[in-house]
C-alpha cells in the first residue's frame, strides 16, 4: 500500500495504521487466537480457518484504522488522506474484480462493505 501513496500524508497515514496495531499489541492478540485455534485441534481434531479468526481480523483492522486516524491527526497530517486511500484501494479491487463480486464481508480478512458505508457517510457530511 505504501508504493501507492500520493502524498506525505498518505505515507503518514499508512505508518500511523501500523502503528495503531503496535499500540494495540494485536500480535499478541492473534497469538492467542492461534493458541485457541491450535487447542480446538488438539482436543476435537478441528483444522480449518475459524470464523472467529476473520471477524478478529476484521475487528483489529479497524481499531488499527481508528488509532491510526486519530495518531496523524494528532500529528498534524491530513486524515482525510487515508480515506481517500482507502477509497482509491477499493476502487481498484473492484476493477480488478472486473463485474465478479468479491468475497462477502464475513469472509475477509479487511472491513470493506463497512468501511466504505461509513466512509461514504462521512463524505456527505
Ligand atoms: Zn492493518
Amino acid at each position: 500500500m505504501l508504493f501507492r501513496c500520493q502524498s506525505v500524508d498518505q505515507v503518514a497515514s499508512v505508518l500511523a495504521h501500523e502503528l495503531g496495531h503496535v499500540v494495540a499489541r494485536h500480535v499478541a492478540e492473534i497469538r492467542a487466537s492461534k493458541r485457541f485455534a491450535a487447542s480446538l485441534f488438539y482436543f476435537f481434531g478441528y483444522r480449518g480457518p475459524l470464523a472467529e479468526d476473520l471477524v478478529t481480523s476484521r475487528l483489529i483492522e479497524a481499531e488499527a484504522d481508528h488509532i491510526g486516524l486519530i495518531v496523524m491527526a494528532d500529528a498534524g497530517f491530513d486524515p482525510q488522506e487515508y480515506i481517500d486511500l482507502r477509497l482509491e484501494n477499493l476502487r481498484r479491487e473492484e476493477e480488478r474484480l472486473d463485474g465478479y463480486e468479491s468475497l462477502p464481508e464475513f469472509l475477509s480478512t479487511h472491513p470493506t462493505v463497512g468501511l466504505t458505508a461509513s466512509l461514504n457517510t462521512s463524505d456527505s457530511s
